[in-house]
C-alpha cells in the first residue's frame, strides 16, 4: 500500500478522482497530466494502443521518463510494434510491454484456433483485459487516451474517474478533444503516428479485428466489423 493510500483509503481515493473530474472538467490536457504527476507520482503510468503517441507525448512533458504501458497481445500489426518500438527510442518515456499468460499458439492449443472470430470476448479477456489488470497492480491512476467523439459508448467519458472494476483513478486527459485536435497536435509537435492511420485505418486494435473503415462511418467502426462487439472490455 502506498503513502497515498494508506492516507485517503480507497474510499478516499475514489472521492479524490470524483471531485478531480468535477474541478478538472475544463482544463487543458497538459493541466490534467500535471495534475496526475503531481498526486500519484510514479504510482501513474499511460497506457497506449500505439494508434498514435499524443497521451504518451502529453504526459512525457508533464512527467519525463513516465512509465507507458502497452499491451502485445500477440496479434498486432507490425507497423503497431514498429510505432512502439520507435516511442521507446524518440520520446522521454519508460516503455512497458505486458503480454498475456499464453502465446497465441498455446492459446490455440487450448481453445482452439481463431477464439478471436468464435469467442472475442473471452479472447481479450484472455490477452487484454487480464494483463492489463496484472500490470496496473502497482499503480493508483492510470491514463488513456479515451475521447468522446469516437463514439456513442465514450460520449459520457470522465477526464478524470474511477475505474470501478480496478479500484483505480482513470484518466482521459484528451477526453474532450475532437479528431481535428488530435490532428493539429500531432502536427504542431511532430508526435508519432500508427502508418495504418493513413492507410484508411481510423482506429487500430489486433489485425484479425480490425478493418480500414467506409466513408461516413465512425471511427471505431472497423473493430470487430460484423461481430456484437464494440469495446475490448479494458474500459467497460
Ligand atoms: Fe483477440 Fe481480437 Fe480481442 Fe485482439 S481484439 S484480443 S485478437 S478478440
Amino acid at each position: 500500500m502506498t503513502a497515498l493510500q494508506e492516507e485517503r483509503g480507497t474510499a478516499g481515493l475514489k472521492e479524490l478522482a470524483e471531485q478531480a473530474g468535477r474541478d478538472l472538467e475544463d482544463a487543458s490536457a497538459p493541466e490534467i497530466l500535471r495534475w496526475a504527476a503531481r498526486t500519484f507520482g510514479k504510482r501513474f503510468c499511460v497506457t497506449s494502443s500505439m494508434e498514435d503517441a499524443v497521451v504518451a507525448h502529453l504526459a512525457s512533458r508533464a512527467m519525463p521518463g513516465v512509465d507507458v504501458v502497452f499491451l502485445d497481445t500477440g496479434y498486432h500489426f507490425p507497423e503497431t510494434i514498429g510505432t512502439r518500438d520507435a516511442v521507446e527510442v524518440v520520446m522521454d518515456v519508460n516503455v512497458i510491454t505486458l503480454t498475456p499468460r499464453q502465446t497465441v499458439a498455446e492459446q490455440d492449443a487450448e481453445y482452439g484456433p481463431k477464439l478471436h472470430d468464435r469467442d472475442p470476448d473471452l479472447c481479450c479477456r484472455l490477452r487484454k483485459v487480464r494483463p492489463l489488470e496484472e500490470g496496473l497492480k502497482d499503480y493508483l491512476a492510470w491514463a488513456t487516451g479515451l475521447r468522446r467523439d469516437e463514439s456513442p459508448t465514450r460520449a459520457n467519458t470522465p477526464v478524470v474517474g474511477w475505474d470501478e472494476k480496478r479500484q483505480k483513478v482513470k484518466i482521459s486527459p484528451i477526453a474532450r478533444w475532437t479528431q481535428d485536435d488530435v490532428d493539429a497536435y500531432v502536427a504542431e509537435h511532430g508526435v508519432l503516428t500508427n502508418p495504418l492511420l493513413t492507410d484508411g485505418y481510423a482506429s487500430v486494435g489486433c489485425a484479425p479485428c480490425t478493418r480500414r473503415v467506409l466513408e461516413g462511418e465512425d471511427a471505431r467502426a472497423g473493430r470487430w466489423a460484423g461481430r456484437a462487439k464494440t469495446e475490448c472490455g479494458l474500459h467497460g
